[in-house]
């Protein structure tokens, strides 16, 4: 498991992030990309909220097991299961597997995710094709799989009004444009118009999808605009409520879109940012 940074580096007065209801109890989820970051906070926070977790990963088999063992801890069950999401053989695998050992699978949050940056003129066709290929393409297969069994099963009363919840992980970047990263900021705008055509596809069946838009949240993959004082305060002149978003800023919102206290949310992005997207440039005047 990749060691978080401390959260009181650089960052003051965080809610407690421990005092989660138990809105998801009985329901299954699979989180992919749960073995770093904001994905390993996930699912240690539905697992908290009392769903089982699948623990997806690419690469990082101690840390997977990690996060299992975190799960397991809340009293639910853990399980780790190795696919490229960007690859359809290896998510329809994973999925397969999933429904194998938890016997349905409830909630899918579509997370992995990574950057390879460049200016335009120097971007690769491979830098190019990484970025949509695992985390556009990824999340496609993703909701595919999902979608699926959750069509294949409908509703199961006992845990939840709706038949499935897909929850996408964007990106502030699906409506702020990113100078130096277009294979990124496409993936995240390609996102954006995926979650809204499965939402208004699969609502009929009692599915609902849904975006989170994290602002500047501390974990590996931006490791370089937080890591020291000067990094850190250059950052907040990008966030309003002055303040970086931890991993469970975000894992809080997935429970609460997976439950049924979000059943009539379909088809929307909700931003977890600071404010990020208010454009702050813009607090002195215009
Ligand atoms: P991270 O690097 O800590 O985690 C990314 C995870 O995705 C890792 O577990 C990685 O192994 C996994 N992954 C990469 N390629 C994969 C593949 N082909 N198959 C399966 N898993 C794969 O970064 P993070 O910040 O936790 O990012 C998680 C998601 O949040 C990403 O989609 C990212 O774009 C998004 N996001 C992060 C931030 C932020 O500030 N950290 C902001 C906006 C959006």
């Amino acid at each position: 498991m990749t060691t978080p940074p401390s959260p009181t580096a650089f960052n003051t007065d965080l809610p407690d992030y421990t005092k989660l209801p138990k809105l998801l109890v009985g329901q299954k989820a699979l989180v992919t990309g749960a073995n770093s970051g904001i994905g390993q906070a996930a699912a240690i926070g539905l697992a908290r909220a009392g769903a089982d977790v699948v623990v997806n990963y690419v690469t990082g088999d101690a840390a997977a097991q990690k996060v299992v063992e975190a799960i397991e801890a809340e009293g639910v069950r853990g399980l780790a299961i190795e696919a490229d999401v960007s690859k359809e053989l290896e998510v329809e695998d994973m999925f397969a597997k999933a429904i194998d050992a938890f016997g349905t699978l409830d909630i899918l949050v579509a997370n992995a995710g990574l950057q390879r940056d460049s200016s335009l003129v120097g971007m690769t066709m491979s830098q190019w094709n990484t970025v949509i290929n695992v985390n556009l393409t990824g999340q496609f297969l993703c909701a595919r799989a999902a979608a699926k069994e959750f069509m294949r099963r409908g509703v199961r009363k006992e845990v939840s009004v709706a038949a499935g919840k897909i929850i996408c992980m964007s990106s502030v970047h699906e409506v702020i444009p990113w100078a130096g990263h277009v294979n990124y900021a496409s993936s995240k705008g390609g996102i954006f118009m995926m979650m809204k055509s499965l939402a208004q596809e699969l609502a009929p069946h009692r599915i609902r999808v849904n975006s989170i838009g994290p602002g500047a949240i501390r974990t590996p993959i931006n490791t370089n605009a937080w890591e020291t004082p000067e990094a850190y305060a250059s950052l907040m002149e990008l966030v309003p409520y002055r303040r970086i978003g931890e991993p469970e800023d975000i894992a809080n919102v997935a429970v609460f879109l997976a439950s049924d206290l979000a059943d009539y949310i379909n088809g929307v992005t909700i931003f977890v940012d600071g404010g990020m997207t208010c454009y702050p440039g813009f607090a002195t005047g215009g």
